[in-house]
């Protein structure tokens, strides 16, 4: 099995991943930096989400594991102490075994400018559209139907595994990952006599398409997970579940609604 590491750049974790590299070696894991089967992220959701865009190329043929070092980890199954055991899992690991690859959906952005060319994105958390400065005012059409005229600051268009992420301090849902989805939620839509939105949050299944067309002119700050792009020249964001998934490895079972009161329910004391 060929792996890499990509790790925060803290002292801690970059002290495992050495052991890693000197317990992965001894075990007779080679490392890849170019071809990897599992690609095993040391420190945050942010260090997962780095791996993440770093490997987007090859999603389909690469798996993550990640081991959280301080921080909340949502994605990360292993502690630092069980590093060792986390190599022989990687070392052992037989197709039929215990081990399981598991695949989330991914949200698609094609971000479509002035000139005609499009950016094409894809999120593992979420994508958002703001306006630099200022009100956003934006249509929202639901395939290619009008759906309604947003004012506010702007829009989480969501993956389920991201619904615990930003979505969830914006009172979106908590989506579970089998169902292919994403789901879209305001941040402070201006809501009065004159300006209406529907302001829920919505969740689109597969092959729906949200577009989210900016008055032109507006400098818009857009996000892609923790990336950031500034644009002027945006005449139309479109959403929906990509058609790729990204793959975890799980060399134990570790249920999504245990991750979910673990990371955010359970206060770490004995109950
Ligand atoms: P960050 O500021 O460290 O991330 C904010 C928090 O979100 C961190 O505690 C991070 O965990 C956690 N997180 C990331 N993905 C998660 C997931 N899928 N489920 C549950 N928690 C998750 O920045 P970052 O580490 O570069 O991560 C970027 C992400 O931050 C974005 O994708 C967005 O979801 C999130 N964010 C949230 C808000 C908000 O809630 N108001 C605002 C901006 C961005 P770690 O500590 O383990 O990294
Ligand atoms: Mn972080």
């Amino acid at each position: 099995m060929k792996y890499e590491v990509l790790c925060r750049g803290d002292a801690l974790s970059g002290e495992l991943a050495d052991r890693f590299h000197r317990l992965a070696g001894e075990r007779g894991l080679i490392r890849s930096a170019t071809e990897p089967d599992v690609v095993v992220s040391i420190g945050g959701d942010g260090t997962l989400l780095e791996a993440f865009h770093m490997f987007r190329p090859s999603l389909g043929r690469v798996a993550f594991v990640g081991i959280h070092t301080g921080h909340l980890g949502f994605f990360a199954d292993w502690k630092a102490d069980e590093l060792e055991q986390l190599v022989a899992c990687m070392a052992d690991s037989k197709p039929d075994g215990e081990t399981r690859i598991v695949r989330y959906p991914l949200v698609s952005v094609e971000i479509h400018l002035q000139s005609g060319d499009r950016i094409a994105h894809e999120a593992l958390n979420e994508v958002t559209v703001r306006r630099r400065e200022g009100t956003l005012v934006a249509r929202v059409d639901l395939n290619e139907q009008l759906f309604e005229m947003f004012r506010g600051d702007g829009f989480c268009i969501s993956s389920p595994i991201g619904s615990t992420a930003y979505n969830k301090s914006l009172g979106g849902a908590i989506i579970h990952p089998t169902l292919e989805s994403i789901q879209i939620t305001e941040m402070a839509s201006i809501n009065n006599r004159v300006f209406r939105t529907l302001g829920s949050p919505v969740i689109l299944p597969k092959h729906h398409v949200c577009d989210i067309v900016p008055n032109p002119g507006q400098p818009l700050a857009i996000t892609v997970d923790h990336l950031h792009f500034h644009r002027d020249d945006v005449v139309r964001i479109r959403c929906k579940v990509s058609d790729g998934k990204v793959s975890f490895i799980r060399y134990r079972p570790f249920p999504f609604w245990q991750r979910v009161r673990e990371g955010f329910i359970q206060n770490g004391k004995e109950e």
